[in-house]
């Protein structure tokens, strides 16, 4: 789903569920109006990196383990389910799909579901799945911003706009 399609608006990749599509793990989507009007002046290009991956909808929850989506690239940290299945592949595959669309429309900014192992960008579930939040990068978010793509959450994105700031100078 093409949002807006004038050459003339930046093109932003951003989180599907974040605009409502029910793809997160357990077959939900986000009803954020705030976000999808701050948009109206962009390209957007919905994104659903664990989906890309070809994960199902529902699908069991998974949490990075043994560090962020940066080790994880370094071959020093991992993405299980609490039954320890490892979705390392499926969630690699999907950040370089998630990463070949950025390039393909050229965009040099994504808003990204802050806490996914694949999304998050600031914080993220530190593989204990006790529900406890760590600094560190989602695997796509890694990827991303290591291919000059800034992240923002989405937090952050809506911050920057209320203040009028241009997004694409802010590291969210
Ligand atoms: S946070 Fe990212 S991977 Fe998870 S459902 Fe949303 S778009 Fe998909």
């Amino acid at each position: 789903m093409m949002m807006n399609s004038k050459h003339t608006m930046p093109p932003v990749l951003v989180s599907a569920c974040l605009l409502g599509n029910p793809c997160r793990y357990n077959g939900t989507g986000y009803d954020l109006p705030v976000l999808v009007d701050s948009l109206r002046e962009f390209t957007v290009i919905p994104v659903c990196p664990e989906v890309l991956g070809e994960l199902p909808v529902p699908r069991p929850p998974a949490e990075l383990v043994g560090g962020d989506g940066r080790d994880l690239w370094q071959g020093k940290a991992v993405v299980q389910t609490e039954d320890g299945a490892d979705l390392t592949a499926e969630f690699k595959a999907g950040a370089r799909r998630t990463l070949e669309l950025g390039k393909k429309y050229g965009a040099k900014m994504a808003i990204l579901k802050e806490h996914s192992p694949s999304c998050g960008s600031l914080r993220i579930h530190d593989g204990s799945f006790g529900g406890r939040l760590v600094p560190g990068m989602g695997v796509t978010s890694a990827l991303l911003k290591s291919n000059g793509i800034t992240v923002f959450s989405e937090k952050n994105w809506l911050k920057a706009r209320g203040k009028g700031m241009c997004p694409a100078n802010i590291d969210g």
